[in-house]
């Protein structure tokens, strides 16, 4: 029986490890911790949870994450299973008491039959065999260096610096217009294809105090070494002046508001759509420092954002990840190595669940393979279905930023019909998941 190779003992890995022993292929698991550390791992032990001890809303019928959940608990998940079983209580969310959680992990790894660990560090891109990399956003240097080697510097990065994005429908379109500055692409589309939200002078002045007020998240040590040729945070260019902004990503030039024709803005917000669907819109160049109330407070002051809700608010951080829309396929298998494949954050999702969830499928899809059969991957509509679609295609290449799960990546309900309520709208699409979900799991 051939052997799959897993590096990375994290959230995907020890994910990916269970699924494919589960399915009867033996796993080679190689964890460099605790020989060679991480600025933010504090222990050997695997599926560590390196910063809050929370796996978020625990909510399978309203919330995206908490139908994660429920999607990783269907398919006999490691992680999902050990973290109910060491659960703390915490309101709707599900937090987990650490440390006897990657304890519990650790051990039933090392008790499985099928799997075989291998402490030490991986620095070599694999050339023969079957291989998973899970080696998260802080995959060691060397590693990181061989797999640039391969995809193009250009094509993995070793910082985030997500602009908020904010859900379409909520946008006030009385006030915000569809234009590409000059009118700029060949097509209608591409001429209509940002989002623009007006300023006056009273507002840009207003905005500016706000960002500089407002409270920021500090460097973790080791973090910052190169951030600073990478882009800004919007509100250390607000600090280098106060028209700085109007004379970059605010700036008024090539757009004109057909809601007050003859009067030029003073400064405009852009929003460039962020999904194949059109239901998700990343204001342009606002990377931010700022703590998540801070932004909610600050963005919303933006004209047409008074009411928005954020699919996920904007952050700068160290994070190694691919440019997975261009590098992988279908089956998260590298196109230009079709032995390896990827699995959790270095694909470019956010967090424990999201980076489990790819493990898990990674896991199945590697067994699958090497059992001679091929496991398509969940339908669109689920939460796993909708994740690996928007990392293997669904997002556009030239701005793919880590994304968090969340409902503007599915497929929209009601795009057309009655406007129900949000949360009736939520639960129609966990609903609808759950279905298509067990059915894929049934075949
Ligand atoms: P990891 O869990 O990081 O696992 C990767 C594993 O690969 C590690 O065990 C590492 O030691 C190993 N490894 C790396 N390189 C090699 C190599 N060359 N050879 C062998 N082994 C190697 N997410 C949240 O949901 N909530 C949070 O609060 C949160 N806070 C974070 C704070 C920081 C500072 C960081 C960096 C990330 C944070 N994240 C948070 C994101 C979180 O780390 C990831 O979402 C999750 O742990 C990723 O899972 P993973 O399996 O992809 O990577």
């Amino acid at each position: 029986q051939e052997k799959l190779h897993i590096i990375g003992g994290g959230m995907a890995g020890s994910e990916a490890a269970w699924q494919a022993a589960q399915m009867g292929v033996p796993v080679v698991l190689h964890e460099m911790r605790p020989e060679v550390g991480t600025f933010a791992h504090r222990t050997g032990m695997f599926a560590e949870m390196v910063c809050s001890n929370s796996f978020r809303s625990d909510d399978d019928e309203r919330n995206a994450v908490g139908l994660l959940h429920w999607e990783m608990g269907a398919a006999q998940g490691l992680i999902m299973e050990t973290a109910r079983l060491h659960r703390l209580p915490a309101g709707g969310a599900l937090a987990v008491d650490r440390d006897p959680f990657a304890e519990a992990v650790t051990a039933r790894l090392r008790a499985h039959p099928l799997i075989s660990i291998a402490y030490g560090e991986v620095r070599d891109l694999p050339q023969d065999g079957h291989w998973i990399i899970a080696t998260g956003p802080l995959t060691s240097g060397a590693l990181a260096e061989s797999i640039r080697a391969e995809t193009g510097a250009e094509s993995l990065a070793f910082f985030d610096a997500i602009a908020p994005i904010v859900y379409a429908e909520s946008v006030d379109m009385s006030v915000a217009w569809m234009q590409s500055r000059y009118d700029k692409g060949e097509t209608l589309e591409e001429q209509t294809a940002y989002m623009n939200c007006p300023m006056d002078k009273a507002q840009y002045e207003a905005f500016i105090d706000a960002l500089l007020a407002a409270d920021k998240t500090e460097f973790h040590e080791g973090e910052t070494a190169g951030y600073f040729d990478g882009c800004l945070p919007i509100e250390v260019m607000a600090e280098r002046g106060r028209e700085t902004l109007r004379f970059g990503p605010m700036k008024p030039v090539g757009l004109t508001n057909p809601h007050t024709p003859g009067v030029k803005p003073y400064a405009v917000v852009q929003l460039r759509r962020d999904n194949q669907l059109g239901t998700l819109y990343n204001i342009v160049g606002f990377q931010t420092k700022m703590k998540y109330g801070a932004q909610t407070a600050v963005f919303k002051m933006i004209p047409g954002l008074h009411e928005a809700s954020f699919a996920r608010l904007g952050g700068i951080h160290r994070n190694t990840f691919l440019n997975s829309p261009r590098l992988l396929d279908a089956q998260m298998r590298l196109k230009s190595r079709p032995n390896i494949r990827f699995a959790g954050q270095v694909t470019g999702v956010e967090g424990y669940v999201e980076s489990a969830a790819m493990g898990l499928l990674a896991g199945r899809m590697a067994a699958a393979q090497i059992l001679g059969r091929e496991l398509p991957p969940p339908p669109p509509d689920t939460a796993m279905g909708a994740l690996i679609t928007h990392i293997t295609g669904g997002a556009d290449a030239k701005t793919f930023q880590p994304m968090n799960v969340n409902f503007g990546l599915f497929p929209p309900i009601d795009a057309k019909g009655g406007r129900r309520g949000r949360k009736d709208r939520y639960k129609a699409y966990t609903d609808r998941a759950k279905e298509s979900f067990t059915q894929w799991l049934a075949s």
